[in-house]
């Protein structure tokens, strides 16, 4: 494992990007993804100094917080379902993958029974591929945001989106500019948006020209995930 290494390869990497792109690296949030990983590789990662760690089940993420004692900041970035949202809540500090206002409200009362304000960014599918979670429909997009700021145990603090599965930048470049766009829009019909929760290990160099402030970098910190073992066995 060459976790250490593989982080301070990126937080160079992003350090050079914002230079070119004339962005302060202080504004990028590096999330490493730890799905399908172990323990011991959260806690290598942590020991060099990483503090954000997405998941994306919410029963890993449960479980894996209950193992690890420590000071983790958790991000849930996976599809979430109504009857799991206990699970996120208890642990999350911020859920990225909110995708419709009944799974808000859901989060919203889950929230409130915890006595806690949970931050949330709504997920936008900005790739026209149906496979990808999020929300496409304008007034869809729109009731949502604007509903939550209604439910007064959530923050909404951003937009979340994934670009397509493609080698091809224009494409993913053009997603990235959709979510800065969209996020644009609403700040300027007086929403308070921070975040733009955009990039991968494939593409986060496009996110960050594009504006990102949270990059969820998976494989190129802990390298390819077997599937067919559980975390539990890694
Ligand atoms: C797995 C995952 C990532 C990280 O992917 P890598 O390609 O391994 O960096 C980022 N975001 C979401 C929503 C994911 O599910």
């Amino acid at each position: 494992m060459m976790i250490e290494q593989n982080l301070y390869k990126i937080k160079e990497n992003i350090f050079n990007i914002c230079a070119s792109a004339n962005r302060n690296p202080a504004e990028i949030k590096l999330i490493a993804v730890s799905k399908n990983f172990g323990v011991r590789h959260i806690e290598e990662a942590y020991a060099a100094g990483q503090i954000d760690f997405g998941e994306n089940r919410p029963q890993e993420l449960e479980g894996k917080s209950k193992i690890i004692d420590s000071n983790i900041c958790w991000h849930f970035i996976g599809n979430l379902q109504k009857n799991k949202v206990k699970y996120v809540v208890k642990t999350a500090e911020f859920i990225h993958s909110v995708n419709s206002l009944e799974l808000a409200e859901e989060i919203n009362k889950r929230s409130e029974k915890n006595d806690k304000v949970q931050k949330i960014l709504v997920e936008i599918n900005t790739s026209e591929e149906e496979s990808k979670q999020g929300l496409t429909k304008d007034s869809e997009i729109e009731k949502v945001i604007y509903n939550i700021g209604d439910l007064k145990n959530i923050k909404l603090v951003g937009l979340m989106t994934m670009a397509p599965y493609t080698e091809d930048e224009n494409k993913i470049r053009k997603s990235f500019v959709f979510l800065r766009m969209l996020k644009d829009k609403f700040v300027q019909n007086g929403v308070e948006l921070k975040h733009l929760s955009m990039g991968m290990s494939s593409d986060y160099k496009i996110a960050i020209e594009e504006g990102s402030t949270m990059i969820r970098i998976g494989s190129a910190i802990f390298g390819d995930r077997d599937y067919s073992k559980s975390w539990r066995e890694l």
